[in-house]
């Protein structure tokens, strides 16, 4: 068990793209493991590979009150968007920021789990907004990427200030 370093906008290294992981072993599932402690430890309800500097298409999600239903999802893919509908999102990449992001409100998509297992599923509401949230970050992209130019300038002279004032831990 271990918990990881989420990385933090504006950092670079969210912009990466994650590769397809070819191999499901060990050593993924003790990263789905590893992200899951996270996650749960940062009280996120789904967390990307990517937040934690690690460049495979691995995602973990719960949604459950009692945090006991993980969800692991590798390379995860959309094959059908439908509707649309908008929804207040955070992230635990972008602490303390919260905004309306509209998306697909239904969506068809496919994973493989950690048994190397091939799953089609559809899904709507919370869980398919999580999936696109997440199947982002994979792609090195992020939630306020959505958001009009002047809010997006607003939140990054925000970050940018924060940055500046925290103290320096040597
Ligand atoms: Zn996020």
């Amino acid at each position: 068990m271990a918990i990881l370093e989420v990385l933090r906008f504006p950092d670079a290294r969210l912009r990466n793209k994650a590769m397809p992981v070819e191999k499901i072993g060990s050593e993924i599932r003790r990263i789905a493991e590893n992200m899951l402690d996270t996650m749960y430890a940062e009280n996120g309800i789904g967390l990307a590979a990517t937040q934690v500097n690690i460049q495979k298409r691995v995602v973990v999600i719960d949604l459950s009150e009692k945090k006991h239903d993980p969800l692991v999802l590798i390379n995860p893919e959309i094959t059908k968007l439908e509707g649309c509908e908008t929804m207040r999102e955070g992230c635990l990449s972008v602490p303390d920021y919260y905004a309306v992001v509209e998306r697909a409100e239904a969506i068809e998509f496919n994973y493989k789990t950690l048994e190397n297992k091939l799953v089609t599923t559809t899904t709507d509401g919370l869980l398919a907004v999580c999936v696109q949230h997440e199947i982002d970050h994979l792609n090195g992209k992020l939630f306020i990427d959505y958001l009009s130019p002047l809010k997006r300038q607003r939140l990054q002279k925000k970050f940018d200030k924060r940055e500046k004032q925290q103290p320096s831990v040597l």
